[in-house]
């Protein structure tokens, strides 16, 4: 049996439980004594409200350290964490609750009138509050509770986390982690990205989301570090505090929000060891942009809700140079395949295919949905991502994009991923979509939506023009629409369902 995930975070923690374990941008420090405490005391009053073992905790607050507290009692009580982002509205709040039929909802006070009606007439028990100042009645209860607190022994299989994922290809699913799923997961890029006892991690990412969650909380709790912790990303605020930390994680557009800052340099990257990027394809120019500005080459990694992490550029040297442009090779532990659509069979370095994945890390199915579980894995036992990419010869994975983004038009495969890249390399260009709508002729055709950058105008005819003399005429657009902005969902990820909706009738 796997040990409670909790037990092997504690398990790592100093020796010294009065030492600093996170502080906070506006000057609080927890010791690791408070983290042990806090969870167990919470843990403790989900025990006194006799919650069977599996109950789902589903949780909607605002980021702070007690919401971690929170996580940490849920794992060490046995029960199911199920965080929510904090953007999501009623409609989606009561397909989460009525999916999940979670025993407890914590959410923020100030919407504890919408959130505890969805709550109560769908089954919910018990609904408690959890603020940003550490106010409500989550604490206020669990502050009358013992600090001594067992930790529960999970079974091979108990779930740990419900996590959804975030929606970007469709309605999102509940990815049932296991405790084993993510320890396997934790330990392996606590050797692969050498975390030590000494680093610091600056945690400026929400923690509804496994980014911010399982790799960068795991990261820094299973090897005693310290954590500098930002209740929201603000590219200036993070900046004063590189001098003191070692480690940072982003999305990519966290990297393109810190390069618009003069005071991103190699001087205030003197400590840093590692700058970490994922969820998103990080762009070249980005890359290349901060290598030169601060001397250091991101590192990309690539993982999904299903999967925890699996590919990482090297951190040590003797594992390899990062390469921009790519996620890496398959971590430790972790077998990633690229297959043939049409014949299934494991397609030769350089050749596009389905991303598929093996490993103690792959998730035990999405929650309430076996059919979609089934349909999911390969007959012999791999999970296809839904990612779609290629190896090169020394085993660098590419991601190209998404098998439910792939353009057929006139019988010929486009990646929107490539099209786009060609797209963002022209003047003036700020970001692009490419997308597929049908068409009486091809199928479908090829469609591009492009945001301009501000103040340039740009024409439609010109841009075809000049893409018809570098890619096959398959590739090109045969429509181009400006926009102010790509739309996009919570997680910040472009939702092309909706473009290729916005433009279904167009050769109609
Ligand atoms: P849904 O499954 O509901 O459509 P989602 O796949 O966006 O949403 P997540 O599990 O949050 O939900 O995100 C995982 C996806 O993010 C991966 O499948 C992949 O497409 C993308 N991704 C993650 N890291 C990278 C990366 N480094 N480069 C490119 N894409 C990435
Ligand atoms: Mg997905």
């Amino acid at each position: 049996a796997h040990p409670n995930l909790y037990a092997a975070l504690r398990a790592a923690f100093p020796d010294d439980l009065d030492t600093i374990a996170v502080e906070t941008d506006d000057g609080l420090r927890y010791r690791w004594r408070d983290l042990e405490r806090g969870s167990a005391m919470i843990a403790n009053l989900f025990a006194s409200l006799d919650l069977p073992r599996g109950a789902r905790i589903l949780v909607q607050t605002d980021k702070s350290v007690e919401a971690l507290m929170l996580y940490l009692a849920t794992l060490r009580a046995g029960h199911v964490h199920v965080p929510l982002n904090t953007a999501y509205q009623q409609d989606e709040l009561a397909y989460f609750i009525e999916d999940a039929q979670p025993s407890v909802v914590v959410c923020a006070g100030r919407n504890f009138s919408a959130i505890s009606k969805l709550a109560f007439s769908r089954g919910t028990a018990h609904v408690f509050t959890l603020n940003e100042d550490r106010s409500g009645s989550l604490l206020e209860r669990a502050s009358h509770m013992s600090d001594q607190h067992a930790v529960v022994e999970p079974g091979d299989d108990e779930l740990a986390v419900i996590l959804y994922t975030s929606g970007t290809t469709g309605r999102s699913k509940g990815a049932m982690l296991t405790h084993g799923n993510m320890l396997s997961n934790a330990l392996t890029l606590k050797a692969y990205w050498d975390w030590q006892p000494d680093d610091v991690l600056i945690h400026a990412l929400p923690i509804f989301h496994i980014h911010g969650l399982f790799v960068a909380i795991h990261g820094a709790l299973l090897s005693g570090s310290k954590m500098i912790w930002l209740p929201r990303f603000d590219p200036q605020r993070v900046i004063e505090h590189l001098p003191q930390a070692t480690v940072f994680m982003g999305v990519p557009t966290l990297y393109v929000r810190l390069l618009a800052e003069p005071g991103l340099t190699h001087e205030a990257c003197r400590s840093m060891r590692l700058f970490i990027s994922g969820s998103a394809p990080l762009r070249l120019d980005t890359f290349e942009a901060f290598r030169d500005r601060t001397g250091h080459t991101i590192l990309e990694r690539y993982g999904m809700s299903e999967t925890v992490m699996l590919t990482s550029n090297p951190c040590k040297p003797a594992d390899g140079e990062r390469r921009g442009g790519t996620v890496g090779r398959p971590l430790p532990g972790v077998q990633v395949r690229v297959t043939d659509a049409k014949t299934g069979a494991p397609c030769p370095a350089n050749e596009i295919g389905g991303i598929e994945v093996r490993g103690p890390n792959v998730f035990a199915g999405y929650w309430r949905m076996p059919e979609k579980t089934r349909e999911e894995f390969t007959a012999d036992g791999w999970f296809k991502t839904g990612d779609v990419g290629r190896f090169d010869a020394e085993g660098y994975l590419t991601i190209v994009g998404r098998s439910k983004d792939l353009v057929i038009s006139g019988g010929y495969n486009v990646y929107p991923a490539e099209v786009e890249g060609y797209l963002n390399e022209m003047d003036g260009v700020a970001e692009s979509a490419v997308i597929g709508v049908p068409h009486p002729d091809f199928g479908e055709a090829v469609v591009a939506v492009v945001v301009p950058k501000p103040g340039v105008e740009l024409a439609e005819g010109p841009m075809i023009a000049a893409l018809k003399d570098r890619i096959a005429g398959f590739k090109v657009p045969k429509r181009v629409f400006f926009d102010a902005e790509l739309p996009r969902n919570a997680m910040g990820k472009v939702q092309k369902a909706l473009l290729r909706e916005q433009h279904q009738r167009l050769f109609a």
